[in-house]
């Protein structure tokens, strides 16, 4: 055996998957083909509900100190070919951090190898194998043909994934025929910025600052700095981009005379995007040994929303891998991962789906509609309810025995917390990535439970300011397992913590019984 897991492609899925696992306890192996990470400008930053875990993890700093710029005060996010204010709330559900997507790669990459994460690049997995223990990947690279064995593949490997076509399983969505492409460049030489944002194009005329809907789609000027010119235009065009493929000038500047009938000359560019929409969902996210997770399991039609939910894939993914690797993972645990995932992957697809039907209305009737959602999300709480849509913070998985208690499936509070050894938070307490019984009412009863489970569990007995339950069993994915309610009796509430024990953390262990290991 080469590894634990394989995973294949090093972008922000697979390198965050790696630092995850490392955390579990088990080994993983990275193969990535591309010899280096690519300066390809894809995502502008985090956003959303990741932004939280980071900060459980306590690494949210780190990624911090690699932002290109401060990070902003939650404000108008685009959403549905409108803007959603979040500065009317005190407390918005929605933060963002810029850091372009090499950037990113980068800090993943280092943190993953400081865990222990093996990453190969220039290794490409052309054909994959599994039997019942273990699952072989063929790996060609510049040295020649490889090959790599583990317990568990996963494919990391972005939209055209190479893993999910091996493994069979089918990719069904729609690819809407629209490209949006969005650039910032210099001012070159035949181009005059006036005062108002307006250009002045020698041998054209004069070209307005905003929008305009000519018939071939859309086109839009605008800068606030007047040596750069914002360039945006959104085409019906049903060719396939591949996104790794960057765009180029020329591609910007056909695009421009198809849509304004213009040949706008234009400078150097500083940023170049393109972005076609796709609304894709694999209907299983494993098969046998491998699995898999990002956009090679999912494709969302809406911006700002991929990385997000990749990401939350390889969390909820890891420590039930490391589970099964250690070998106490209890019968199904691998299986909720699809369950869960597929669940989160539906509901962020709602939401961008949405907002195409919101986006895509050039009528009338659509026009109505986007100004009557325009009108409602001036109220607090729709506000606040498509804000939380947006950052995936309203997922509840359907766990067992969610109806116990509100919070049993959500992503845990994080509750300022008084302990005999001073103050602490729920999130400095996830720090690494171990399951926990935090216990809030001096339970004994569910202590003396928990007990038995210590070796896989840390137990801890806090007091809060404000008491949601009286215990929470907390997953290392942060989404709280189990809960007991405020003066639940022992009867009901030790029984049930026994069987959320036993469900996410295997059989009562014997004292020999093998244990999570801790990252050293
Ligand atoms: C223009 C643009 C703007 C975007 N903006 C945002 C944004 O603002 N917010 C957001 O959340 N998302 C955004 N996205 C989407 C985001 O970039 C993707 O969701 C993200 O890259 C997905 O990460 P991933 O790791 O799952 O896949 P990828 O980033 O595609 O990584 C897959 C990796 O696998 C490697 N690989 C593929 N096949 C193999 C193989 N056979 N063997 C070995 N390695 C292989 C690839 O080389 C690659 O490194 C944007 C995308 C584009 C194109």
């Amino acid at each position: 055996m080469d590894a634990d897991v394989i995973i294949v492609g090093a972008g922000p899925t697979g390198l965050m998957l790696a630092g995850e696992l490392c955390l579990a306890g088990v080994r993983p192996v990275v193969l990535e083909r591309q010899p280096q990470i690519r300066d390809i400008p894809k995502a502008g930053g985090l956003s959303g509900q990741i932004l939280e875990l980071l900060r459980y993890r306590g690494e949210l700093e780190r990624f911090e100190a690699a932002s290109t710029a401060p990070r902003p005060a939650p404000g108008r996010f685009p959403w549905g070919g409108m803007h959603v204010d979040l500065t009317r709330l005190t407390d918005p559900p929605m933060q963002a951090l810029p850091l372009p997507q090499p950037q990113l790669e980068r800090v993943l990459e280092e943190h993953a190898r400081e865990l222990g994460a093996q990453i190969r690049r220039g290794q490409e997995v052309v054909g994959l194998s599994q039997d019942d223990a273990t699952v072989t990947a063929d790996v060609r690279g510049a040295d020649g043909s490889d090959r790599v064995t583990a317990r568990y593949l996963v494919g990391c490997d972005g939209a055209s994934s190479r893993v999910r076509d091996m493994a069979g399983i089918p990719f069904p969505g729609i690819t809407y025929p629209e490209v949006q492409r969005l650039a910032l460049v210099t001012v070159p030489e035949p181009v005059t910025m006036l005062e108002n944002g307006d250009i002045d194009v020698a041998g054209v005329g004069r070209i307005s600052f905003g929008s305009h809907e000519p018939e071939r789609g859309e086109f839009a000027l605008g800068s606030t700095n007047p040596e750069l010119m914002g360039l945006y235009t959104s085409e019906e065009e049903s060719a396939e981009y591949d996104d790794d493929e960057p765009m180029t000038v020329t591609e910007l500047r056909d695009s421009i005379r198809r849509v304004l009938d213009v040949d706008l000359p234009l400078g150097e560019p500083i940023r170049l995007t393109r972005f076609t929409f796709h609304a894709r969902h694999v209907e299983r996210y494993r098969d046998g040994r491998i699995l898999l997770a990002g956009d090679a399991a999912h494709l969302f039609p809406a911006p700002g929303t991929a990385l997000t939910v990749g990401l939350l894939d390889t969390v909820n993914l890891a420590w039930k891998l490391a589970a099964d690797v250690h070998g106490w993972a209890p019968a199904g645990l691998l299986d909720t991962y699809h369950d869960e995932r597929h669940f989160a992957g539906a509901r962020t697809m709602l939401h961008a789906q949405a907002q195409v039907a919101l986006r895509r209305g050039y009528d009338p009737a659509a026009e109505a509609l986007r100004e009557l959602f325009q009108e409602l999300l001036v109220d607090e709480q729709p506000l606040r309810r498509i804000g939380a849509l947006m950052a995936g913070s309203d997922i509840r998985y359907p766990l067992p025995g969610h109806d116990r208690h509100a919070l049993i499936g959500t992503f845990a509070p994080d509750l300022a917390l008084h302990t005999d050894r001073g103050a602490t938070s729920v999130a400095e307490l996830m720090h690494g990535a171990r399951p926990i019984l935090l216990e809030l009412a001096d339970r004994l009863d569910l202590r003396e439970t928990a007990r038995d489970w210590e070796h896989r569990i840390d137990i801890h007995t806090a007091e809060a300011d404000h008491r949601p339950a009286d215990a929470f069993l907390i997953r290392p994915d942060a989404h709280i397992a189990w809960a007991a309610t405020i003066d639940e009796p022992t009867d009901t509430a030790a029984l049930t913590l026994r069987e959320a024990l036993s469900d996410w953390f295997g059989t009562r262990p014997k004292a020999t019984a093998p244990v999570i290991d801790r990252p050293s």
